[in-house]
């Protein structure tokens, strides 16, 4: 027997389960149809011996109003762990040491990261003409900033992608940049006009990230809370007969007006492809692997979020989070707890070795920047499952692709994971604006390319 649902959700990630959580407040309910058996997605928290880490995301930031929305709807706002990003330093790797980011602009100029002559030449920019054509975020920031920024740009695409800047699409990853390049002829220029609009408006201050004392997990059992979620129902094909859709899972059969696939790129366009070839059959995702390491109080941690390492260092880790000092207790008192993250895009090969061997080379590799007189009392190697999927050169087709899907075929929504972005804010806003068009019956209005400043 078909179970008839209006709408019908496929995912309980968080894309999946903001997107009930917004129709809901719509006034329409949706049923959610979930592979695994558990909610969440790839949001699910580490908890060992009074360590707690991230399988997952480990924080975002509090500057997105859908968020900020979800998280007042659902009574999570105030308990959310605030760590602004205006009171701790970040650190970049620079030929062996971690050097402070800096946060204002005497200190932009007086920073030892890029040279006298680096800092004229990103000031170039003013007189570049704007990039025509979609290129690597490598060679945009080499055109309009150059040489000295790379490393820059490098570590703050693998702290977020675990990406590679050689591959990932400025157009894909920063289409409200590339907007204001067009607009204003100069990225420079484009920011001083946005500030100078905005002055009087708000208080220009850094963001804060985000998470739960219990984990991230809160966020998605929170949100599970009053949903109708079908676990363990793998969804394997889908057929369009009309009006209706009708959606098999290996639990049974289903069937609904309005069908939203919150699904990441890859598991959308496995279920999607028959009904119109997509450009690529899939999209390259990166996966990693988080060393959870809890520190005696010897060590030195320095005081900040956390540091990210270019490839040119030659590092063995991408960077770690200092995460007892983002969000205090996930850690026994008095001992310090990392989350060193290994692989990405650029190294798959580090996620074959073993753990005994990750941990020997995450080891080495940290206590050359950090002083760790005394061993680690704790580590734990966490191997997630789900990579991030990679926006690069032919993501613009893929976008024009749903486009053309959703107005072929009424009533289709397509959302999630390395759709409109990949970090948490861009799921929720997404899923925001699906819920509306289903409310509206019509198609997702599309994104706004608005400049997302690059926070490492
Ligand atoms: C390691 C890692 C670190 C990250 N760190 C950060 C961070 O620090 N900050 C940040 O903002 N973001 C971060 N992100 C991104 C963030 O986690 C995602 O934006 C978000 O969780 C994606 O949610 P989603 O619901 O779109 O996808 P998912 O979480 O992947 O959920 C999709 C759901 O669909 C289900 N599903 C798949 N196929 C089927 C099927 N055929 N039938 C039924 N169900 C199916 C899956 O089981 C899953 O539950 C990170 C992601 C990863 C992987």
């Amino acid at each position: 027997m078909e179970i008839f649902s209006d709408v019908i959700i496929v995912g309980a990630g968080l894309s999946g389960l903001s997107t009930a959580h917004f129709l809901n407040k719509l006034g329409t309910a949706s049923t959610i149809i979930e592979k695994t058996n558990r909610q969440g997605g790839v949001i699910q928290t580490f908890k060992e011996q009074g360590f707690q880490g991230e399988w997952g995301p480990h924080g975002f930031l509090d500057n997105t109003p859908e968020s900020q929305e979800l998280l007042h709807d659902i009574g999570l706002y105030d308990e959310a762990q605030h760590a602004p990003l205006g009171d701790f330093h970040r650190y970049i790797c620079r030929n062996g040491r971690l050097i402070s980011l800096p946060q204002s602009l005497t200190a932009v100029l007086k920073t030892p990261l890029v040279s006298w002559h680096g800092k004229l030449r990103v000031l170039a920019d003013l007189w570049k003409r704007p990039h025509c054509e979609n290129s690597t975020i490598a060679d945009w920031v080499y055109y309009r900033f150059g040489q000295e920024i790379l490393p820059l740009a490098d570590a703050a695409i693998s702290g977020t992608f675990a990406g590679d800047f050689t591959r990932l699409s400025i157009d894909a990853v920063m289409p409200g940049v590339r907007a204001l390049e067009k607009e204003t002829g100069s990225v420079l220029r484009g920011l001083i006009k946005k500030k100078r609009a905005a002055s009087g408006k708000q208080l220009s201050h850094l963001p804060a990230m985000l998470n739960f004392p219990e984990g991230m997990e809160k966020l998605t059992t929170t949100l599970s809370a009053g949903k109708n979620i079908k676990l363990n129902s793998w969804v394997k094909s889908i057929v369009k007969d009309g009006d209706l859709w009708h959606i098999q899972t290996d639990a049974g059969s289903f069937s609904c007006n309005d069908l939203v696939m919150a699904l990441p790129v890859n598991q959308a366009l496995k279920l999607l492809a028959s009904f119109k070839a997509p450009p690529v059959a899939a999209i390259p995702t990166a996966k990693i692997v988080n060393v959870v390491m809890g520190l005696p109080a010897s060590a030195r941690i320095p005081y900040g979020f956390g540091y990210l390492a270019p490839e040119e260092e030659g590092r063995f880790a991408i960077g770690a989070m200092f995460t007892s000092q983002m969000f205090p207790g996930r850690s026994p008192k008095s001992v310090g707890l990392l989350e060193i993250l290994i692989g990405g895009r650029r190294h798959p090969e580090r996620l074959a070795l073993s753990d005994e061997e990750i941990i020997r080379q995450t080891e080495m590799d940290i206590k050359q920047l950090i002083p760790i007189p005394e061993p680690p009392l704790f580590t734990r190697v966490l191997r997630p499952e789900h990579g991030i999927p990679q926006l690069e050169m032919d993501h613009p087709a893929l976008l024009e692709w749903r486009h053309k899907m959703e107005t072929d075929l009424p009533g289709l929504h397509i959302c999630g994971f390395g759709w409109d972005g990949i970090g948490m804010n861009d799921m929720i806003k997404s899923a925001k604006k699906t819920a509306a068009a289903v409310k509206a019956g019509g198609r997702r209005q599309p994104e706004d390319a608005v400049v997302k400043p690059v926070y490492f």
